[in-house]
């Protein structure tokens, strides 16, 4: 069984197989966690993010971690809300299946998601938060063992804790 826990921090410092990127199908940086986690990861990020071609929306690729103390960086580019009838549910829920999948291909026992789609992408807060736990709740795991949301501020912290609890009741 994984292992979820919630916490409030910087997903750059996580000391973790992965730390997942929510990035935009560019792949090549942006604002928010994206640009933070471009930053720390240094210059080789950049490179090979650029042979990467991009990645569609709800799809996940991988990189190493470079400067960071993460091994792997899986990008993601979650879904931008735009009201609701674009699809938006089913592509957050692939984007946290394929991140998974791809945490399993490199043997990955330990993985920090940042909140995806919750930032300038403006998924609610609330139903993103939904649909990450029972995404995870509902993926079989043979590597990783634990999973922690990395949320950067409390209002989001306390969306995935009620999400969680009211999973487990
Ligand atoms: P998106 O484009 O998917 O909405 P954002 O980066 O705008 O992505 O926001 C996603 C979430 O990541 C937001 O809750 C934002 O506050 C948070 N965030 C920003 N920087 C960091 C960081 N260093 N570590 C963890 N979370 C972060």
């Amino acid at each position: 069984m994984i292992k979820i826990k919630i916490i409030q921090g910087d997903i750059t410092k996580s000391s973790v197989d992965a730390i997942v990127n929510a990035a935009n199908t560019t792949l090549m940086g942006g604002g928010g966690v994206d640009g933070a986690i471009h930053h720390a990861s240094g210059p080789k990020l950049d490179e090979a993010c650029a042979k990467l071609h991009g990645c569609k929306t709800g799809e996940a690729k991988t990189t190493p971690g470079f400067n960071l103390p993460a091994k792997f960086i899986i990008h993601t580019p979650g879904p931008i809300w735009r009201g609701g009838h674009s699809n938006e549910r089913e592509l957050l829920r692939n984007s946290y299946k394929n991140c998974l999948k791809e945490a399993e291909k490199h043997q990955c026992a330990s993985v920090d998601f940042p909140s995806i789609s919750t930032g300038v992408y403006h998924f609610p807060l609330n139903e993103a938060a939904q649909i990450a736990i029972s995404s995870i709740k509902e993926f079989k795991a043979h590597f990783i063992k634990q999973i922690r949301i990395v949320a950067f501020d409390p209002v989001t912290k306390t969306a995935y804790e009620k999400a969680l609890k009211d999973k487990e009741k």
